[in-house]
């Protein structure tokens, strides 16, 4: 058999694979693509001319802070709203709270309503007309031992620290700690959490989340951090946050010194379209990530934003080349007011077909769906094992190739070296030199 030819067949069958992708990427919008720039840079001087601000105050998150956009006027400097939107704005903003930050208001599309950045930042009606689902899913108000923890696993646990964010997400999983009234945890909540930590030993992993965890101010989060730090069971301390891709300014020289001194420190951020990866946004993963800072991605598949094969794949190769790792894809929760945001699983099943294999190992996050009543993380993938006999196994390959694989029991190590002729051999020899 021709070597060369075998492998030529083989790589022209390879490249058929990857030819609908190929197809359809460019018209996947892309947060660095020079039209969706443009557009940005547009939105952006018309945002710093309306509040009489500077590049400098561009460039500072406290400022993106004071200045989240909260009002149907305001948002009408970025978007085409009709007197008919705003007044619904207005009233939908009274039930669920709606804010997006400047730097995020301007990368939405003006006139298109299905831009996935303006699906994710401005509430549509259904949120308050919903009737599905439920506040808490999760029974997270179950889970709460002891002042702002949510433990629900044998080892880990959260501490809530916030229910601030730099943009309340339409499809925010905790949209019940979500309120006008904003407020990062008390101290002596904090104080009531570690010491719940520090009491039970078996907790090795604990994650600072919300809301969002990078909105305390770098003294207050470096105060508990250290607090954590002091324990000596805690090995890794884990930050939730969403403002690499919301508000990247948050991602402060400051605020990487503070973090680096507290290794390991890993940190979980929430891209959820390639157009959420930007030049700012990459700027400020480069810059955790120099720091030594792990980062994942957990992706929530939302319908009419991600829940497309396509898309998904260009989003994790995005986040690769940001040196984010995608880490989960969430099956979007039955949280009350998000219904139009579900997909079914079989959306996220065939996203994760057409992930393995198609792409590197390292760009295939978990699919999980969350048990409800907050049983836990529940992988779900698609069937690789067709079927099974007594010593073997069938497979199917990520090309949908069947074929029959050996399954006999494992002989222990010890009874292969005990019968190994070829050790004794090897021992003969080695004897013989010595000779
Ligand atoms: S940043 Fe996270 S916690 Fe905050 S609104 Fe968005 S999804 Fe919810």
């Amino acid at each position: 058999m021709n070597k060369k030819l075998v492998s030529l067949k083989r790589a022209s069958e390879l490249k058929g694979r990857i030819e609908d992708y190929l197809k359809v990427i460019d018209s996947i919008p892309k947060g660095y693509e020079e039209k969706v720039q443009k557009s940005y840079k547009e939105k952006k001087q018309n945002i710093l001319k309306y509040y009489n601000a500077t590049e400098n105050d561009w460039n500072d998150y406290k400022w993106h802070l004071k200045n989240r956009i909260e009002d149907p006027e305001v948002l009408s400097l970025i978007l085409s709203l009709s007197d008919a939107e705003k007044k619904d704005l207005i009233k939908i903003g009274s039930e669920s709270r709606w804010a997006v930050s400047p730097y995020y208001a301007a990368l939405m599309n003006s006139t298109n309503i299905y831009d996935p950045l303006r699906l994710m930042s401005i509430p549509l009606v259904n949120e308050i007309i919903d009737v599905q689902g439920d506040l808490d899913p999760m029974n997270e108000e179950y889970t709460n031992p002891a002042g702002a923890i949510t433990r629900r696993y044998p080892d880990r646990l959260i501490i809530n620290v916030t229910n601030i964010c730099a943009m309340y997400c339409r499809h925010c999983q905790r949209k019940r700690n979500i309120d006008y009234i904003e407020n990062n945890t008390s101290r002596d909540e904090i104080i009531e959490s570690i010491n719940y930590v520090k009491e039970n030993k078996e907790i090795r992993d604990v994650l600072l989340t919300g809301g969002d965890a990078l909105m305390l101010s770098d003294k207050y989060l470096e105060f508990i951090i250290s607090e954590l730090r002091k324990i000596p069971h805690v090995e890794i301390i884990r930050i939730g946050t969403r403002t690499p891709v919301t508000l990247p300014q948050r991602i402060t020289d400051d605020l990487i010194d503070m973090l680096k001194k507290y290794h390991p420190i890993y940190l979980n951020t929430h891209f959820n379209h390639p157009k959420e990866v930007t030049p700012e946004s990459k700027l400020a993963c480069l810059k955790l990530a120099d720091a030594g800072i792990v980062l994942g991605n957990q992706a929530v598949l939302l319908n009419g934003i991600n829940n497309d094969k396509f898309v998904m794949r260009l989003l994790n190769q995005e986040l690769l080349k940001i040196r984010v790792r995608p880490y989960y894809i969430f099956h979007n929760k039955h949280v009350k007011g998000i219904s139009h945001f579900n997909t079914s699983i079989d959306d996220g099943l065939e996203i994760m077909e057409y992930l393995r294999g198609y792409t590197s190992g390292l760009g295939i996050p978990y699919y999980i769906v969350n048990a409800p009543g907050g049983l836990g993380k529940t992988p779900i993938l698609p069937n690789y094992v067709v079927s099974r006999g007594k010593d073997y196994i069938v497979i199917r390959t990520w090309e949908g190739k069947v074929m029959e694989y050996d399954n006999k029991p494992t002989v222990p190590l010890k009874d292969i070296i005990k019968d190994n002729e070829s050790i004794t051999l090897f021992k003969d020899i080695a004897n013989s030199k010595k000779i």
